[in-house]
């Protein structure tokens, strides 16, 4: 053990889950129809529209099934008369209404499951208050169950809808325990926040320049500061090493090295200053973090922001932490969230992540948010099989099986 670099990312105490659930609650892409393999157990939000009026029986082992009622059971009466089923065969009444909407950013909700024990972590918040919300509402997110909020890195298509994340969280919570004594969800961030951050338009990105003269900015708005995170009724955790919570369930790493030669950051992103007033280059952007849980005999899962550090780096460090190969089950099977692979810099970077992802070859991959279909579609040649949509309202359910 003497070899390990001081801030290495390890997770040594790491459970073996029993199962773990994602429910997508903001992504770019909406997309319920795309077939997806049997063992990555997926319910997209339009099925469990329809299973809802059927009255199927979901079987989700401990876990409810999330059932939307609100359209379903307001248009069609139960008992009395029933339109549906006057017409001819109609099982099923499909409110369009219903659906989650699609948004520039990401939020995933992770529910882990061992022994009968249930812990549920946000990992993001999507771009704004408003879409985080509506979704979250739609796909009848239990707010009170929520025990912490993992923040991938500090920018606004994950930040946006904390505070208002914070506030349901807190306020389900006071509701259930019916006091105000009820503990505060916690909010587990990197401290490195910057005031805000954005894109330099003029190129190179020139260091501490000032938004002066031909210098042109765009900005993404103001990150939510650590005080109106607490004042929300929140308990802010600064972590910038890797650690676990919720009983070990879970792992979120600390900086992710930086290790192949292609993945080098975000070329013109820029971070503001409020105290100097100045914007500065930052092509790498240090503070963002992966998560990670592992299931029996099904491996290892990771949630990716953005994959600013480069989704390779990620999946190589996570390999690294876990030394895979020493354990049968401690392959990656699931790579989730946004790979950083659109924009004319970066799908440059597309042939040589696709070559050393399947290196890694992880069962599967959601690459979504900010991934970009050319991306998408070159994994999916590559990797036949091995590709699925992340999609809002995706419920995916990664369940230990006997073999
Ligand atoms: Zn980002
Ligand atoms: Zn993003």
């Amino acid at each position: 053990m003497g070899t390990q670099e001081p801030n290495e990312n390890q997770f040594p105490d790491l459970v073996e889950l029993d199962a773990l659930r994602l429910t997508v609650i903001v992504d770019n892409e909406v997309d319920f129809m795309t077939s997806v393999p049997n063992d990555l157990g997926l319910t997209t939000q339009a099925q469990s529209l329809f299973k809802d009026r059927r009255h199927l029986d979901t079987d989700r082992s401990t876990i409810p099934s999330g059932h939307l009622h609100t359209h379903l059971h307001a248009n069609a009466t139960e008992g009395e008369g029933d339109d549906v089923s006057k017409r001819g065969m109609t099982t099923v009444d499909f409110n369009f209404a219903d659906v989650c909407c699609g948004a520039h950013g990401l939020s995933i909700l992770l529910t882990g499951i061992k022994d009968g024990k249930e812990h549920k972590v946000l990992f993001d918040t999507g771009p704004h208050s408003a879409i985080f919300l509506e979704n979250a509402k739609r796909l009848e997110i239990e707010f009170e169950k929520i025990e912490v909020i993992v923040l991938s890195h500090w920018h606004v298509d994950h930040s946006g809808g904390m505070l208002a994340a914070v506030e349901r969280c807190q306020h389900a919570r006071e509701q259930q325990q019916q006091q105000q004594s009820a503990s505060p969800v916690v909010v587990d961030l990197h401290p490195d926040r910057p005031d805000e951050r954005g894109i330099c338009l003029t190129k190179p990105s020139p260091p501490g320049a000032t938004a002066s003269g031909a210098i042109e900015y765009v900005a993404w708005g103001k990150e939510p500061t650590f005080s109106a995170l607490e004042s929300a009724g929140g308990k802010v955790s600064k972590n910038a090493k890797a650690h676990t919570i919720c009983d070990s369930f879970f792992g979120v790493s600390g900086t992710i090295p930086r290790n192949t030669a292609y993945e080098t950051g975000l070329p013109n992103h820029v971070r503001w200053s409020e105290s100097t007033k100045t914007w500065s280059a930052e092509q790498e952007i240090m503070d963002e973090r992966y998560l990670v849980a592992r299931v029996r005999s099904k491996g290892l899962i990771v949630l990716t922001g953005c994959s600013h550090a480069g989704v390779i780096n990620v999946c190589q460090d996570v390999k690294r932490a876990f030394g895979a190969g020493k354990k049968t089950d401690d392959h990656i099977f699931f790579v989730v969230g946004g790979f950083h692979l659109a924009g004319g810099s970066m799908e440059t970077r597309i042939q040589e992540t696709v070559k050393d992802m399947k290196e890694i070859n992880p069962a599967y991959m959601a690459p979504g948010h900010c991934s970009g279909w050319r991306a998408k579609s070159a994994l999916e040649n590559a990797m036949t099989g091995q590709v699925v949509s992340l999609g809002v309202g995706s419920d995916f359910f990664i369940t230990h099986q006997e073999s």
